[in-house]
C-alpha cells in the first residue's frame, strides 16, 4: 500500500510503500533529494487501514486477510506491551528486556496458535481474568478459515461484520491496555533513533503519524473522555457494528490517501 509523501527539498508529493519496518528511506524523482520518513504506528493499524481500503474499494476477500492478519500483529502488540510493561514495573533494563523478549517470540513467530498462548498467559496475569474473547464466535475464526484456507467469497456486509468485530476487540483491549501501550511505542521509537544515527548529513529525516482507525477513536472518540484510566473504564456506549462505523467515517479518508499531518 502506498501512502504520499511530500520531498523537504521542492515539495513535491512523492508516493512511497509502506515498509515493514515503518522506516522508508526514500529519493524524490524530480530534485533527487533524499529523506527518510518514519511512521509512527504500528503494524496491527497499518494492516488494518489497509483492509478498511480494500473493503471501500470493493475487495471484499482481500478485506478478510487484512484484517485478520491486523488480529494477529494486534495480540503480539498485546504480548510485547504486557512484557514490556512488567521489564519496566521491575526496573529492568529496556535494552535487555526488549532482546529476551525478542528471543522469545522468535519460539511462536512462526505458529499462531503459540501465539494465542501467550496472548492467553498474558491477559490472565494482566487483568487477573481469563480472556473472554479467544473462543472461536469471539474471533471470528470460521468465517475468517472459510474465506481464507476455503477459498468462499464473502459478501460485503458479512466483510463489514467480521472487520467491526475485530475492530472491537482490538479496541477493548487497547483500552485495557491503556498507558501499558507505551512501552511498544517507545520501543518503536528507539529503532527509529538506531536508524537516525545511521542516516548521512543532508540527509532530512520526517517523523509522520497517520491517524488511522485506532488513533482517531482513541484521541477523538467518544472514548477520549476515560484515557487515562484504562482498569476501571467503563464499557463503550456503542456496539462493535457502530463503532466500526463511526471510526470508518471518522476517518473521513475514505479510499484516497490517508491524511497526514
Ligand atoms: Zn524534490
Amino acid at each position: 500500500m502506498n501512502f504520499p509523501t511530500t520531498c523537504p527539498e521542492c515539495a513535491r508529493e512523492v508516493p512511497a510503500e509502506f515498509a515493514d519496518s515503518l522506516i522508508h528511506d526514500l529519493t524524490c524523482p524530480a530534485c533527487k533529494a533524499r529523506y527518510v520518513v518514519f511512521v509512527r504506528k504500528q503494524k496491527f493499524e497499518v494492516l488494518f487501514d489497509l483492509g478498511t481500503r480494500a473493503l471501500l474499494e470493493g475487495y471484499a476477500r482481500e478485506a478478510v486477510a487484512s484484517f485478520a492478519a491486523a488480529l494477529e500483529r494486534f495480540f503480539e502488540f498485546y504480548v510485547r506491551a504486557y512484557a514490556l510493561e512488567r521489564a519496566a514495573d521491575a526496573a529492568l533494563d529496556f535494552e535487555d528486556a526488549l532482546s529476551a523478549l525478542d528471543g522469545t517470540w522468535r519460539h511462536v513467530a512462526s505458529q499462531s496458535e503459540r501465539q494465542l498462548g501467550m496472548v492467553a498467559l498474558a491477559y490472565l496475569l494482566r487483568e487477573g481474568r481469563s480472556p473472554d474473547f479467544l473462543t472461536p464466535g469471539a474471533l471470528g475464526s470460521d468465517f475468517r478459515n472459510r474465506v481464507i484456507h476455503r477459498g468462499a467469497l464473502p459478501r460485503r456486509e458479512e466483510v463489514e461484520a467480521y472487520a467491526a468485530r475485530v475492530f472491537g476487540l482490538i479496541d477493548r483491549l487497547l483500552t485495557e491496555l491503556g498507558p501499558g501501550a507505551a512501552q511498544v511505542e517507545l520501543a518503536q521509537e528507539r529503532a527509529f533513533a538506531a536508524h537516525l544515527a545511521t542516516v548521512p548529513e543532508g540527509v532530512v529525516a520526517v517523523f509522520e503519524e497517520h491517524p488511522g482507525m485506532f488513533r482517531a477513536r482513541r484521541f477523538a472518540g467518544p472514548e477520549a473522555a476515560v484515557k487515562g484510566t484504562p482498569d476501571k473504564a467503563p464499557t463503550p456506549p456503542l456496539n462493535d457494528a457502530q463503532a466500526f462505523a463511526w471510526a470508518l467515517a471518522e476517518r473521513g479518508a475514505g479510499p484516497g490517501p490517508l491524511k497526514r499531518r
